[in-house]
């Protein structure tokens, strides 16, 4: 790691979702030099942890591929995974980022060949599917892992397990004396990349969450469907395997309510009915789908999206924010009470299982930056001049669909090219 070189006219990237991607390569392919900080042992952000995009419906290897393979063949880019900012001094044009890099102990030599897996015994959650699943204690992130190489779990180090993988290996990748590293480094410029998170269904207690089985959240339906995800591609309900084909959809749940989050997140309606056509994709005339909303949010382009869904004879609209959701004990079925307001009947309707459309919240906590910037009430960052030479990128800055968070991302990496430029400059070059 010491031979990383960072000058102020460094342009530092703080995570490596599609926003910090695009960003890096949007400075990289004009000369700039850049280094991306990741969190998690691979780039590409929750994009990989989705089944299809909307609106095209495409996979998400769709548009991260082709920029896996622009950033990997552009000299400019260093990407650290496992790493993140502990504290950032300065000011734009001369900044100090202090980062911690964890021990992967897995060194470049890996192939993947999935040798070192194979022999681990030790399990343990999988958050990539949101703990539906488990990984082993040496795994591969995801299918779409960049770096493609392997991982051992820190709980297995000092066990049999982590000798284990170790002979297993043939390549002599695996290095166990790794140790958690933390390097300074300069910068002229900082993009904020670091993205969203789902807003935590449990809070949102009327809708039960936290204790029906059937009731799960968007981001755990996109894994579910996922061919690579914790059942398969298997549409099956959490308490008993049976495949779930009467599905509602809850919109706006724990969003734009004073209780929960109040911003609208702009996403979650397109999310919905895009997950509906997966239903419809899998059970064809046995699929049952209701989406329960307060209005539909689904502008521009998306209303297109909107309207073909709408033709589906298989998927039901229902005006009506649900009230609670409370559990048939005989089957398992979550039960929805709620009033339709378009007629004003009151309803109690039975489900195979329940989707709520949570929200997204920006991924750092407000006060936590390494460095004072200016947020607005939600937490997502603003464009400040503030903020100095640090500019947010993606869904820092706001609930963003890829597209806009793309948008956002080259916005941000003109702003920080702009900043070196003048450093350039300054020292007479
Ligand atoms: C249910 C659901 C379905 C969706 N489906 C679609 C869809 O079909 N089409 C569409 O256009 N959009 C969709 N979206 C929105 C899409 O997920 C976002 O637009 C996209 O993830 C934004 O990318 P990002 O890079 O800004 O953030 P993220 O994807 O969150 O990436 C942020 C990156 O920063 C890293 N990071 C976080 N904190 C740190 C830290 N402290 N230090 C270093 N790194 C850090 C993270 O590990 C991650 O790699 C969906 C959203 C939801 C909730």
């Amino acid at each position: 790691m010491s031979d990383i070189v960072a000058t102020n006219q460094t342009i530092l990237v703080v995570g490596g979702g599609i926003s910090g991607m695009t960003a890096a390569l949007e400075a990289a392919e004009v000369g700039k030099q850049v280094i991306v900080i990741e969190k998690t042992p691979s780039v590409g952000g929750r994009v990989t942890r989705l089944y299809k995009y909307f609106p095209k419906l495409c996979f998400p290897t769709c548009g991260l591929e082709i920029n896996q393979r622009r950033m990997a063949a552009n000299k400019n880019i260093t990407v650290l995974t496992m790493a993140e900012v502990t504290d950032l001094q300065g000011e734009a044009g001369n900044y100090t980022a202090t980062v911690k890099v964890s021990p992967r102990y897995v060194n470049a030599n890996c192939t993947a060949c999935g040798a070192c897996g194979d022999v681990v015994a030790a399990e343990f959650d999988d958050e990539f599917n949101y703990n539906m699943s488990k990984h082993k204690g040496a795994y591969l992130p995801h299918n779409m892992a960049m770096p493609k190489r392997y991982v051992l779990d820190p709980g297995i180090i000092g066990t049999d397990d982590a000798q284990k993988a170790k002979d297993a290996c043939k390549y002599d990748a695996i290095d166990l004396d790794m140790q958690e590293e933390t390097i300074q480094l300069k910068a002229g410029a900082v993009i904020w990349a670091t993205g969203w998170r789902p807003y935590d269904a449990n809070k949102i207690q009327p809708y039960g969450y936290d204790r029906i089985d059937n009731v799960i959240t968007s981001v755990e339906f996109e894994r579910l469907m996922d061919p690579f995800g914790p059942t398969g591609g298997k549409l099956v309900r959490p308490s008993d395997g049976k495949e779930a084909k009467n599905v509602a959809f809850i919109q706006c749940a724990g969003s734009r309510d004073i209780n929960y989050l109040k911003h609208c997140s702009r996403i979650c309606c397109m999310a919905s009915l895009k997950q509906s056509t997966y239903v419809s994709e899998k059970y064809g005339d046995d699929a049952d789908v209701s989406i329960y909303y307060i209005d539909i949010r689904a502008i521009d382009r998306f209303d297109n999206f909107y309207q073909k869904v709408q033709q589906d004879k298989n998927v039901t609209f229902i005006k009506s924010k649900v009230a609670n959701i409370v559990e048939n004990k005989a089957n398992g079925n979550p039960v929805l009470n709620g009033v339709d307001t378009e007629g004003y009947h009151r309803y109690q309707n039975e489900h195979d299982l329940v989707v709520l459309a949570i929200g997204m919240e920006p991924s750092v906590d407000k006060d936590t930056f390494p460095i004072e910037l200016k947020v607005n009430d939600e937490g997502f960052i603003e464009f400040d001049e503030v903020n100095g030479g640090v500019f947010a990128a993606g869904c820092s800055s706001d609930a963003l669909d890829v597209n806009r968070a793309v948008q956002s991302a080259t916005a941000s990496a003109l702003r920080a090219i702009q900043v070196v430029n003048k450093v350039a400059q300054a020292e007479g070059q």
